[in-house]
C-alpha cells in the first residue's frame, strides 16, 4: 500500500490540466482524498487528443528494459501490483491481466534476439525483484501459447508482465469522475499555467499539469515521438498474452484485448507528424502479425491510428514544480500505462509533503529548487 493512502492532502481545491491518462488518474486520486477538483481538457470526454487513447497499454517492465533504464523498470514492477488496487476503486470494470509477455523471433533476427537476451539478463541483475525470465524452445513455446504451434524455434517468457484495456480504463476513470460530487469536468477547455495563480483568492490551491504534448509552449524540451498502431478483429486467433516479435528497427507486438480484438504496434519514429500511417509502417505491422499467426490473414482492420508519445530529451519521465502550487508531470514516453501508478503515488507524496520516499526507492533523484531550497523542482531517474 502506498505511503500516501491514508494521508490528508494539505489543500482542498485543485485544477487538473489535461484529461488523458495522468490527468484522469490524478483527478480521481485527489477527489478520493476529499479534494474539490476542476478538470480542464482541450478535447472531449473521448480523449481523442490523448496518447492514452491509441496506446496498447502493455505493462512490461522487463521487456521494455531493452529501451528503458532501471528506475523505469522499478516503477513498472511496482505498478503491476498497484494497478489492481486502483482499478478496484473505479466505477466500472477494466480488463487487466498478468499472463506474462512472450518474445519470439525469426531465425534471421537471432543475433538481435541474443543481444536482447543479454540486455534483459543485465536488467534482472539490476532489478532482482523481477520474476526470472524463462528461455523456451519450440516445444515450450507451443505449450505456453498453443496457437503459435512450432512456428518459432526459440523464445523468451517474461512471467508476471501484464496489460490492460486502455480505452476501458479511460472510460472507467471518466465514469468515476462523473460520479464524484466534488469533481467538475470542463471539456473543449484548453488551459495553460498562465490561466492560474494558485493560492490566490478565487483560484485553485494547486494546479496539476498533465497536458502531455500540449505543454510544449511552457516546457519546450517535451517532444512527440510518432507511433502507429493497428486494431484488428480476429476471432479465430487465440493468444493468451502479448507477443513481441524481435525486429531490427523497433519492438513489434501483438496485444490481445477482450472480444477478439488485437492491437498491433507500434512503430517508433522521431517525428511529430500526426498524419495517417504510412504504407510502409502498415505493411510492416500487418506482415509481422501474419508471420506470427496466419489467422490474422482473415482479421478485419478496425482502425489504423497515429499518435505521438510525450517525451523528454532523455526519454525519461519527470515531475517538476516550476513554481509554488504547480506540479507538472510529463515525459511518460512509451511507458505511460506501465509506470502511471508509480508516478501517481510519487506525485501524491510530493503534493502532501514536497518530498517522496517512493521516488528514492525507484532511483529518482530530486533536484532542489534553488529559490526555495526545499521544493523538488524536478524528479528524474539518476541512472
Ligand atoms: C502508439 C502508442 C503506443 C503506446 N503504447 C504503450 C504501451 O503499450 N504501454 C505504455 O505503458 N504506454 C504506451 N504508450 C504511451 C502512453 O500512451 C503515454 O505515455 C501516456 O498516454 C501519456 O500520458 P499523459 O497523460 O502524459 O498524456 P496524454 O495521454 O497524451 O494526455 C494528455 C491530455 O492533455 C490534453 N491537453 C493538451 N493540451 C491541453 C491544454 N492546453 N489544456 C487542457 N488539456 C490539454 C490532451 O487533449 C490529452 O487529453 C503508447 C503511446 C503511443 C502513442
Amino acid at each position: 500500500m502506498p505511503m500516501t493512502a491514508d494521508r490528508t492532502l494539505p489543500f482542498e481545491q485543485a485544477a487538473v490540466l489535461g484529461a488523458g491518462l495522468m490527468g484522469r488518474l490524478m483527478a480521481v486520486a485527489l477527489a478520493q482524498r476529499g479534494c474539490s477538483v476542476d478538470v480542464y481538457e482541450a478535447g472531449s470526454a473521448e480523449a481523442e487528443g490523448a496518447a492514452a487513447r491509441v496506446a496498447a497499454a502493455m505493462l512490461a517492465p522487463l521487456a521494455e528494459s531493452a529501451v528503458a533504464p532501471a528506475p523505469v523498470v522499478r516503477m513498472g514492477h511496482y505498478a503491476l501490483d498497484r494497478w489492481p488496487q486502483l482499478l478496484g476503486e473505479l466505477a466500472t470494470p477494466v480488463f487487466f491481466q498478468r499472463e506474462g509477455t512472450l518474445v519470439v523471433w525469426h531465425r534471421q533476427d537471432a543475433t538481435e534476439a541474443a543481444r536482447l537476451g543479454r540486455v534483459l539478463a543485465h536488467t534482472a541483475e539490476q532489478v532482482p525483484e523481477l520474476p526470472a525470465m524463462q528461455r523456451l524452445d519450440a516445444a515450450a513455446i507451443a505449450a505456453v501459447e498453443p496457437a503459435l504451434g512450432h512456428r518459432f524455434a526459440a523464445g523468451l517468457l517474461l512471467p508476471g508482465e501484464g496489460q490492460l484495456d486502455n480505452r476501458g480504463l479511460l472510460s472507467a476513470l471518466l465514469a468515476t469522475l462523473q460520479s464524484m460530487p466534488k469533481v467538475r469536468l470542463h471539456w473543449q477547455s484548453p488551459r495553460t499555467l498562465d490561466d492560474f495563480e494558485p493560492g490566490r483568492p478565487g483560484q485553485p490551491q494547486r494546479v496539476i499539469d498533465c497536458r502531455g504534448l500540449g505543454v510544449r509552449r511552457q516546457w519546450e524540451q517535451v517532444r512527440g515521438v510518432r507511433g502507429e498502431v493497428i486494431r484488428v478483429h480476429a476471432p479465430d486467433v487465440s493468444l493468451a498474452r502479448p507477443t513481441r516479435l524481435v525486429h531490427p528497427r523497433y519492438p513489434l507486438y501483438i496485444a490481445p484485448k477482450p472480444d477478439g480484438l488485437f492491437v498491433i504496434g507500434a512503430t517508433e519514429i522521431e517525428s511529430e507528424d500526426r498524419s495517417p500511417p504510412s504504407v510502409r509502417s502498415t505493411l510492416e505491422l500487418l506482415s509481422a502479425a501474419y508471420a506470427v499467426h496466419s489467422g490474422f490473414g482473415e482479421a478485419r482492420i478496425l482502425e489504423i491510428a497515429t499518435q505521438c508519445r510525450p517525451t523528454l530529451p532523455d526519454n525519461l519521465p519527470s515531475l517538476r514544480m516550476p513554481r509554488p502550487g504547480v506540479l507538472q508531470i510529463n515525459g511518460l514516453y512509451r511507458h505511460g500505462f506501465m509506470i502511471a501508478p508509480a508516478i501517481l503515488d510519487v506525485a501524491l507524496e510530493l503534493l502532501c509533503s514536497q518530498r517522496s520516499a517512493l521516488a528514492a526507492r525507484f532511483g529518482l533523484a530530486p533536484t532542489l529548487d534553488s529559490a526555495s531550497g526545499s521544493v523538488p523542482a524536478t524528479l528524474g531517474p539518476t541512472s
